[in-house]
């Protein structure tokens, strides 16, 4: 198949104008101006997308897919508010409901250009979700848990349920990861044994971490909403928490949680300079999810202290219970703004942003050598965004049209391991009418509708 467009961004070397990539299976077999390749491969299937970029998939670095059909349940909150309402939210769904939601955002995940994905998942819905709709990513089995007496309980479950997940996820692009929860739903120990084991059997770990102040001041000083009225909520009310005195990251640090390296953070918000040497002797690698933190209070991720120490950083929507859609052109552009409010300098530039996005992501999870570039041999995940709207022409500079015009409407094409999955509105994978239609009776049931 012979992909060309006004522009190609093969992320690797500069915008080829007038541009076409050639894929062969699920790999691109050749990348260069039109007239070439064409001239090359006379007789290759042609799609001219005209007036549009060419680029690689999106790498979003976190997402919990299943969460989906909370969108607007628990809008304008803060963090510890929104995490109780969320919880006791989810008392209300079923196993199916759950699967349902991950296709939910499997859709939308499509519809964004989004190819890969990180996603923390606790029941598996989103394993599904993202088999069925042939996406690629890591699907990170959660685990929760502040009893200390319960560890070797949880380990022999999650052994269990790892093995079937792997099971399910052969023959996909999905590799299975493992996500202990965050510093105030997974205990000291649960923390160490687990990520432990997950090592020593190769899994890649991610976690969320330095989100909120109210995280931070639960690990610092044992105060706050998070040890109170969310354990309460969890069935944790009886479990004694006494303050570390030192900063998430210090605390995970301490607890030998970033020892053997392979690690992905997200959020990060609350960290100063001594926490970013942290993460660089350790090779953490970040997830920069700039709405979900603006709209939840957390603040804002000290992006150019991560770049200038040279962390791999990647672009991360959430899930639209927090961040209430998966729009990685929102994510790139309002990402970029705030960074340029808060240093008041224009230090960083649309091109970063579509990295971050792209290459940058799959550097951070380990999959550059596959994803992440338009490049021979690499595999063939692809998108094309749509530039011939009012709101873009005119399109000079396909960075800028990126970042500061187009958002997840503009994609017209959306292309895993040579396979398509979306185009021009339409899944190949999935049944959109149904899923939405299903999507309606469980938002009710969340007293939604
Ligand atoms: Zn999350």
């Amino acid at each position: 198949m012979l992909l060309t467009a006004k522009w190609v961004l093969p992320i690797s070397q500069r915008p080829i104008e007038d541009g076409a990539v050639v894929t062969e299976g699920p790999k691109i077999k050749d990348i260069g101006k039109f007239k070439t390749m064409n001239n090359k491969y006379p007789d290759e299937e042609v799609i001219n997308f005209g007036k549009a970029i060419i680029l690689p998939g999106f790498v979003d670095l976190h997402t919990h897919l299943e969460y989906s059909v909370f969108r607007g349940a628990c809008d304008d909150l803060g963090y510890a508010d929104w995490k109780i309402q969320l919880t006791k939210k989810s008392e209300i769904l079923k196993k199916g409901d759950w699967i349902l939601s991950a296709y939910l955002g499997a859709l939308e995940a499509i519809q964004s250009g989004i190819t890969t994905i990180a996603d923390i998942t606790k029941g598996g819905a989103s394993l599904r979700a993202a088999k069925d709709a042939g996406l690629r990513g890591i699907i990170y089995y959660e685990v929760t848990g502040m009893d200390h007496t319960k560890v070797p309980e949880i380990m022999i479950e999650t052994e269990n349920n790892i093995d079937k997940w792997i099971n399910q996820a052969s023959g996909t692009n999905l590799t299975i990861g493992f996500a202990p929860h965050s510093p105030y739903t997974v205990s000291p120990p649960l923390y160490r044994s687990s990520t432990g084991w997950a090592r020593e059997h190769n899994f890649k770990i991610c976690t969320h971490l330095a989100g909120s102040k109210a995280e931070y001041d639960f690990v610092k000083y044992g105060s706050g909403r998070l040890p109170n009225e969310y354990w309460d909520t969890v069935g944790w009310g009886d479990i004694l928490w006494q303050p570390t005195g030192v900063s998430p990251v210090k605390y995970l640090e301490e607890w030998g949680v970033f020892d053997g390296g392979n690690m992905l953070a997200v959020h990060c918000v609350q960290v100063d300079e001594a926490d970013i040497d942290i993460l660089k002797k350790y090779d953490v690698s970040v997830a920069y999810c700039p709405r979900c933190n603006a709209k939840l209070g957390m603040g804002i991720a000290p992006l150019s202290g991560f770049l200038n120490c040279q962390l791999r950083i990647g672009m991360g929507t959430d899930s639209p219970a927090s961040n209430n859609t998966m729009d990685i052109f929102d994510e790139m552009r309002i990402g970029l703004l705030l960074q340029r409010g808060i240093t008041r300098s224009s230090g960083f530039t649309a091109e970063d942003f579509v990295y971050m996005a792209t290459l940058g992501g799959a550097r951070a999870i380990n999959l550059h050598n596959d994803i992440g570039s338009l490049d021979q041999g690499k595999q063939a995940d692809i998108i094309a965004v749509d530039m011939s709207h009012s709101h873009q022409i005119p399109t000079r500079d396909p960075y800028s049209a990126l970042v500061y015009t187009a958002n997840q409407e503009n994609v017209v094409l959306t292309m895993v391991a040579g396979r398509i999955l979306y185009r021009n509105c339409k899944y190949t994978t999935l049944d959109e009418a149904e899923i939405l239609k299903k999507a309606e009776p469980i938002r009710r049931k969340l007293k939604m509708e």
